[in-house]
């Protein structure tokens, strides 16, 4: 359970908190699973993590338990010598906080590569979505330096883009471990920026940023409105592609759409190749599912799989988050992955999502939005302007309803499964490709969510 707990915070803090504050603690849970003892090295830290992180582990376990569990901080000096001696002068050691070891400096000739070594190309799942994007990005960290320079990807968040940019940086260093590689986020380069401004050390930031072979860096539409962060940044941009080193940006938007970035950097931000990240279709999102299941050490039958992906549509990360309170769950109460257990571990959220979604439902809206009559859903009319809003239907159905192909099929005027999988996978081709289409289909399931 702790070890969940880490391995969500390594992925959610940067680095260096992670490594100063969470990963030296050690962890004991209570026979009950009621309570976590957690043992810190001095009252500094136990302050700290209180206020930093207790809350934050609190929700967390909530969710890996399924019920909340108390957290408790105790001060276990580090060797026993010096506990012994403690343990008999226990006021003096709660009032006196030993030497207080914060995060070093990292040392100006020694590199950190911020990367992430648990995000890899191996994990990370590939379909439809991700396709563009993932061979961009194997390409890159293959030969750096050479096409899809800057190489920037976008999309919505929890679609796999930071997962992708460490994968980047990963297989690089793997291939050329003398490789300078930095993944940054955007919000730590801004801080970097104000830093050097502060201590007036812009040779050295110049210096760190400017020979790198590798420069990844996240969610770049934190440089709004920055002026000098986009200055600089614009600088290392430049230096770096005249020395063939490779950049890689994300964002949450395709450059065009970011607001408050100068037109200058813009304009570079698309010099190179700019591929889109979209949400996992079904079968990407069962296949996640069952990936993930595997490297938790566990399993999660198929169908149990399909009936998770459809009911959690919005991206990876909640995905993520259903499939580990499923975990939890079944440990908890020692039973089985089934259905059953599914529906009673994501109740909360089922009953949010799932306000009653029926093929009639989706009829009705479907054929309201494209102004045609209900009745030719399961009409055999064929002109386009009723066979393709009958489509969509028969698209919406599959996604957003528990009901089979054959079932669906029944429900469209006695319609062949065949004829209702051409659709779901033409639509959901389309859908990828058809930005017009995407967007109706966005209004209409918004629509029938409620
Ligand atoms: P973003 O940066 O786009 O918001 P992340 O890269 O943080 O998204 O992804 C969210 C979570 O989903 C991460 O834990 C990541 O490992 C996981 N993830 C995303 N896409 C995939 C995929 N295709 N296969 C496996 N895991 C994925
Ligand atoms: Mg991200």
């Amino acid at each position: 359970l702790w070890q969940a707990c880490v391995d969500e915070l390594s992925r959610e803090l940067p680095e260096q908190q992670f490594n100063t504050w969470i990963k030296p603690l050690t962890a004991q849970i209570s026979e009950d699973q009621q309570r976590l003892t957690l043992f810190v090295a001095n009252r500094f830290k136990l302050d700290w993590i209180r206020a930093q992180y207790a809350g934050r582990l609190a929700t967390m376990l909530e969710s890996l338990q399924g019920h909340p569990v108390q957290i408790e901080l105790v001060i276990t000096p580090r060797d026993s010598a010096v506990k012994t001696v403690r343990q008999s002068t226990p006021s003096s050691m709660e009032n006196v906080p030993e030497s207080i070891d914060l995060p070093d400096e990292p040392a100006a000739n020694t590199f950190r590569s911020r990367l992430n070594t648990a995000l890899t190309f191996d994990n990370l799942v590939e379909g439809t979505a991700n396709r563009m994007a993932r061979a961009a990005a194997m390409h890159v960290s293959g030969s750096p330096g050479h096409l899809y320079n800057p190489l920037f990807i976008y999309g919505g968040v929890g679609l796999g883009k930071t997962h992708l940019m460490h994968a980047i940086g990963n297989k690089l260093l793997a291939d050329r471990p003398e490789a300078k590689v930095l993944y940054i986020h955007a919000e730590q380069f801004v801080s970097d920026v104000v830093k050097a401004y502060q201590r007036k050390t812009f040779d050295e930031f110049k210096h760190h940023y400017h020979s790198l072979d590798l420069l990844l860096i996240d969610d770049v539409q934190f440089f709004a409105n920055k002026d000098r962060t986009q200055e600089e940044f614009f600088n290392a941009f430049e230096a770096l592609l005249a020395k063939k080193s490779h950049i890689v940006m994300t964002s949450d938007t395709y450059p065009k759409g970011l607001a408050d970035i100068h037109e200058r950097l813009v304009s570079r931000f698309d010099s190179g190749l700019t591929v889109a990240m979209e949400p996992p279709e079904l079968e990407m999102r069962v296949a996640i599912l069952i990936n993930k299941a595997i490297s938790e050490g566990s399993e999660m039958p198929e169908e149990v799989a399909f009936f998770v992906a459809k009911n959690v549509r919005s991206n990876v990360r909640e995905l993520e988050g259903a499939l580990r309170k499923i975990l939890a769950y079944s440990r908890f109460n020692q039973k089985e992955i089934s259905i059953q257990l599914a529906r009673d571990a994501l109740r909360d959220l089922l009953s949010i999502q799932n306000r009653q979604i029926s093929v009639e439902n989706i009829q009705k809206t479907v054929a309201d939005y494209y102004k045609i009559k209900v009745a030719d859903m399961y009409s055999k009319k064929r002109p386009a302007s009723i066979a393709r809003p009958r489509q969509i239907a028969m698209y919406l159905a599959k996604e957003m309803t528990q009901k089979s192909l054959p079932e669906i099929g029944e429900l469209f005027g006695g319609r062949d499964h065949t004829t209702v999988l051409h659709a779901v996978r033409k639509i959901n081709a389309e859908r990828l490709q058809l930005t017009e289409l995407n967007q109706q289909l966005h209004v209409l399931e918004q629509t029938l969510k409620g």
